[in-house]
C-alpha cells in the first residue's frame, strides 16, 4: 500500500485491509494473549523464527496496523508504537547506545526530551553533547567522538519553533557513520517526510497532531531501512553481532531492513515494556484518518493568527516560520512548502505580568499543558512547564520569559482572532 497511494489515501486506508467477513473498522484486540494449536508453534515464535502474536507487551494486531499506517505515511519500512513520545525517544537512542556510548543532539528540543537525554540517560552511562543546530557543519562535527552513535534533532522544535536543516544534519551524521534520528511530531508526515531529506529514523509523540483530539498519550518509532548498520558493525554490535538472549541470532542478518525495529521490539519492549494500549492505538487510528484534513486547517489558521499578531502594536514579537520575515522562513519553504504546524509563539509588550493577564482573559483558547490538538489552547512556559526556572535559566533554555505558546486549533480563524483581540484589550 505504501508505494501506490498518496498520503490522503494512506491516512484513511493504510494498515488495515480486512479479508472476507472481517470487520471493516480496525478492531481493538483487547487481549494480552494469543492462542496456538501446538507447543511447537509457540516455541517458534519465542525463537523469532516465525512472525506472530503471543503477548501484547511485544506485539498486538491493533498496534501493528496503526504502526504500519504511520510507516506508510513516513515512507519507512517498519514502525512500532510506544506508550508515549518520551518512551519513543528513549528507545530510539537506547536501541543503539549502551553505557559508555555518546550521541549528539540539537539543543533546541522539547523540554521533556532535553531532560531525558541530559539527566536520566546520563545516569545510565550514555552521554550527550547538545549543539546549536544553526551552527556551521564543522562546529557540529567537532562534537563527535569515536564512541558517538547517533545525531538527533526536531523538525520544528517545541516550543521555540526552530526549523531543522535536515539535509545538513544528515550529511554530518553520515560523515561520522551514524544515523540521523528526527522527532517529526510538529509537522507530521503530512507536512514533512524527513526520510526524503536523508534522516534514517523518525520518532513521534502521537499524543499531538496524530491523535489530534487530546485523548491518548502515545509515541511511534519509524525506520527508513536506509542506514547500513553492517557498514559500521563495530559501532553497532547490538544489531550486527549475535544476541545471546535469542540463541545467537544477529538482527541485521536475520531481518535485513527490519533489523532496528525488530531489535527494539524483541529486546526493549520485552525487557522494559512501554507498549501502547490497543484502546489508545484504536483512538490514534481514528485521529490519523483525518490528519490530512486537519493539518492544512491548523496551518491556515495559524498563518492568519501570526499575521494578525505581527500587525498588532501590543505584541512585542511573533515567531512563526510561515511569516515571510521569520528567521526560519526559507528553511520552512524548503522542507515544508505546504505548511509547518499550528503552533505560534509570541511575546507581549510589558513582559511576564501582561502575558499572564492576557492568558487569563482568553475565553475560547483554553489554558492547558497540552499542545497541537483540534481545540485552540495556550501555555505560558515561564508560569507553567518551566516555572521553577529563573528568567536567566529560561533564556539559557532558549525560552523567553514572556513567551506565550499559542496552539491554534481547527475552529474558524475569525473566532480565534476575535478571542485574542478581546484578551489584548482587557
Ligand atoms: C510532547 C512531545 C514529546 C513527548 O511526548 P509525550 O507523548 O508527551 O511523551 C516529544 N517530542 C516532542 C516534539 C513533543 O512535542
Amino acid at each position: 500500500m505504501a508505494k501506490q497511494f498518496k498520503p490522503e489515501t494512506l491516512c484513511v486506508q493504510a494498515g488495515w485491509t480486512p479479508k472476507k467477513g472481517e470487520p471493516r473498522v480496525l478492531p481493538i484486540y483487547q487481549s494480552t494473549t494469543f492462542k496456538y494449536e501446538t507447543s511447537e508453534q509457540m516455541a517458534r515464535l519465542f525463537d523469532l523464527e516465525e512472525n506472530g502474536y503471543f503477548y501484547t507487551r511485544l506485539q498486538n494486531p491493533t498496534n501493528d496496523a496503526v504502526a504500519a499506517k504511520i510507516a506508510a505515511l513516513e515512507g519507512g519500512v517498519a514502525a512500532m508504537l510506544t506508550s508515549s513520545g518520551q518512551s519513543a525517544n528513549f528507545y530510539a537512542i537506547f536501541n543503539i547506545c549502551q553505557a559508555g556510548d555518546h550521541f549528539v543532539c540539537s539543543s533546541t528540543i522539547y523540554g521533556g526530551t532535553f531532560n531525558l537525554f541530559g539527566v536520566t540517560m546520563k545516569k545510565l552511562g550514555i552521554d550527550v553533547t547538545f549543539v546549536n543546530p544553526d551552527a556551521p557543519e564543522e562546529e557540529i562535527s567537532a562534537a563527535f567522538r569515536p564512541n558517538t552513535k547517533a545525531l538527533f534533532g526536531e523538525t520544528i522544535s517545541n516550543p521555540t519553533l526552530e526549523v531543522l536543516d535536515i539535509e545538513k544534519f544528515a550529511r554530518i551524521a553520515h560523515s561520522h557513520g551514524v544515523p540521523l534520528i528526527v522527532d517529526n511530531t510538529f509537522p507530521t508526515p503530512i507536512n514533512c517526510r524527513p526520510f526524503e531529506w536523508g534522516a534514517d529514523i523518525v520518532v513521534h509523540s502521537t499524543t499531538k497532531y496524530m491523535d489530534g483530539h487530546a485523548t491518548s498519550v502515545g509515541g511511534a518509532i519509524v525506520d527508513s531501512g536506509n542506514f547500513n548498520w553492517d557498514a559500521y558493525a563495530d559501532k553497532f554490535p547490538g544489531l550486527c553481532t549475535p544476541d545471546e538472549s535469542y540463541h545467537g541470532l544477529t538482527y541485521t542478518k536475520a531481518f535485513g531492513k527490519m533489523a532496528y525495529i525488530t531489535k527494539a521490539t524483541a529486546q526493549l519492549m520485552r525487557d522494559l515494556g512501554s507498549i501502547q494500549s490497543p484502546q489508545n492505538a484504536f483512538l490514534l487510528n481514528i485521529g490519523l484518518e483525518t490528519l490530512h484534513l486537519r493539518m492544512p486547517q491548523h496551518c491556515k489558521n495559524a498563518q492568519a493568527v501570526a499575521e494578525y499578531l505581527s500587525k498588532n502594536d501590543k505584541v512585542a514579537w511573533v515567531n512563526y516560520c510561515g511569516l515571510p520575515g521569520d528567521k526560519y522562513h526559507e528553511l520552512a519553504q524548503k522542507y515544508m512548502p505546504n505548511g509547518s504546524c499550528g503552533v505560534v509563539t509570541f511575546g507581549l509588550k510589558g513582559g511576564r505580568e501582561v502575558s499572564i493577564k492576557f492568558m487569563d482573559s482568553l475565553k475560547l483558547a483554553a489554558i492547558v499543558t497540552h499542545v497541537a490538538d483540534a481545540r485552540t489552547c495556550v501555555l505560558h512556559p515561564a508560569s507553567h512547564t518551566h516555572r521553577q526556572l529563573s528568567d536567566e535559566q529560561l533564556m539559557k533554555a532558549g525560552i523567553r520569559p514572556d513567551l506565550i505558546r499559542f496552539s491554534v486549533g481547527i475552529e474558524n480563524a475569525d473566532d480565534i482572532i476575535a478571542d485574542i483581540e478581546q484578551a489584548l484589550n482587557a
